[in-house]
């Protein structure tokens, strides 16, 4: 009998995610020189997951990561099965039948809840709507944002409420040549937004932005940073934080904020308010958004575990337009455990634990592994760990009865869904590039997905 991994029985993979947990993923497998493939499932029929879709267009660079994961793609045993959902067109039972072992790396698409009155007012968005509907994803792209209001406040301070508040601050100039969507370009040029509020709950010394997203906002064409100077004056605890030498996250923010507090007073056309120890209690409007009630916090506990506490002191801002963007969470899989209360997959170093032990030949990585933290890059060793727990666990799988990819995709066919190969998404690409050279953009996205189809099917 042929082993697993070996030329006469190839471990057969499936990655269910096609962002960058699930690129490294099937790297650090394809590394392993077991005989092995890796079938990339994504229910888009694009790939590249949050590098696609929530990377903002203004940050490029960031995006070039997609070149890593083509050459991981161009490996002979990987093959891209999009525009297929995993719970609903095949389910897990079904996949765990054509694979030895399957990868969830399904991400955490959708928001952590304010829980405060009026929070589903008309005006009142998660950062997962915006930052969609502005990269053109296909679920977000006929979201509509009245940008008529002068007043919009973004609650949280990690980088993706940074991405939102700049796509309010920038000038259409700035983002014209970007591969934002072009409605979205559209309806962003005829915003009355002027006055952006960054709500912070905690203090200074906590903001979990990074100092290159803050620093831009010192360098906007058509946008002042403004922060009362009151604001950074510091509690002990903070102070100790800020003290500590492997603080550096903190200190070179602080840095920053010390010197936007200290400039001239603002003169550019929009006014990007930095508020601390703030938190929403409520949104109120009638029918709409009208304004936002903030209840001022001080900060309880040991330094680098303090927590915001109300005061009882409150304000109201009025305000057309909310933000709220407090961290993602998981979306459950039918027929995966779920642990609700984190907002993930259960597991143990990327082991699916279910009822207790570990499931054998099922695992997890990225943000549906450990939460929605880090960035990109941390995706990489989180990912090449959860393969070594794979791979170590090879001798002990068995092989699963149904072997041939072919035989899954007439499956899928027979129910009506037209899988995208890898070669169909390049072809997707090359009319998305092709449709930006005339813009001036390195791309026009295709946001719908009849639209992707009807490409491949011409
Ligand atoms: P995040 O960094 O975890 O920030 C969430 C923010 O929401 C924090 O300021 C948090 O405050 C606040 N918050 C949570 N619950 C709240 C509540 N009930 N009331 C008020 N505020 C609340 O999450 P994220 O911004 O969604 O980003 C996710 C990950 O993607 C991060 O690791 C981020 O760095 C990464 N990312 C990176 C880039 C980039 O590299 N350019 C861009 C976008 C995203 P506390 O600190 O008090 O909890």
């Amino acid at each position: 009998m042929s082993t697993l991994g070996t030329a006469g029985l190839p471990l057969r993979v499936a990655i269910v995610g096609s962002g960058p947990s699930g690129f490294y993923a099937a790297e650090a497998l394809f590394k392993s020189g077991l005989n092995l493939s890796v079938d990339m499932f994504d229910r888009l029929p694009v790939p590249f997951g949050l590098v696609r879709g929530g990377v903002a267009p203004d940050h490029p660079k960031i995006k070039s990561v997609t070149r890593v994961y083509d050459k991981i793609a161009a490996n002979p045993g990987y093959a891209f099965l999009g525009n297929v959902t995993i719970g609903r067109d095949l389910s897990v039972d079904e996949l765990s039948r054509f694979y030895d072992c399957v990868i969830f790396a399904s991400g955490a698409e959708t928001d952590n809840r304010l829980g405060i009155p009026g929070e589903d007012l008309p005006g009142s968005h998660t950062a997962t709507e915006f930052v969609g509907w502005y990269n053109g994803h296909p679920d977000y792209r006929d979201r509509v944002f009245d940008l008529s209001s002068e007043v919009a406040a973004v609650v949280g301070q990690g980088n993706v409420a940074m991405d939102v508040s700049r796509i309010l601050a920038k000038t259409i100039d700035e983002l014209r040549s970007t591969d934002i969507a072009e409605y979205a370009l559209d309806a962003l040029a005829e915003s009355k937004v002027k006055e952006i509020h960054l709500i912070g709950r905690r203090g200074p010394v906590q903001a979990k932005f990074t100092l290159a997203e803050i620093k831009e906002f010192g360098e906007l064409v058509a946008c002042d940073p403004v922060i009362d100077p009151v604001s950074l004056q510091l509690d002990t605890a903070s102070q100790a934080e800020l003290d500590n030498p492997d603080n550096q996250h903190s200190q070179k923010n602080v840095a920053v904020l010390r010197a936007f507090a200290e400039r001239a007073a603002p003169s550019k056309a929009k006014r990007f308010h930095i508020h601390f120890l703030e938190s929403p209690v409520e949104i109120r409007g009638n029918g709409k958004v009208e304004s936002l009630v903030l209840e001022r916090n001080r900060l309880e506990g040991e330094p680098f575990k303090l927590r915001a506490v109300g005061t009882g002191e409150k304000h109201e801002m009025p305000c057309g337009l909310v933000f709220r963007s407090v961290g993602y969470r998981g979306v459950p899989i039918p027929g995966v455990p779920f642990d609700e209360r984190k907002g993930r997959i259960p597991n143990d170093d990327g082991r699916i634990i279910i009822d207790g032990a570990p499931w054998a030949g099922h695992y997890a990585v990225g943000w549906i592994k450990r939460g929605p933290s880090g960035v990109i890059g941390t995706n990489k060793p989180d990912s090449q760990a959860t393969a070594a727990a794979l791979l170590a666990d090879v001798p002990s799988l068995s092989p699963s009865p149904e072997r041939d990819t072919n035989a899954l995709l007439s499956l899928l066919r027979s129910r009506g869904v037209r899988p995208v190969s890898f070669a169909d998404w390049q072809r997707i690409d090359a009319a998305e590039i092709e449709r930006g050279k005339a813009k001036g953009k390195p791309r026009e996205k295709f946001s719908r997905v009849e639209d992707m189809l009807a490409l491949l099917d011409a």
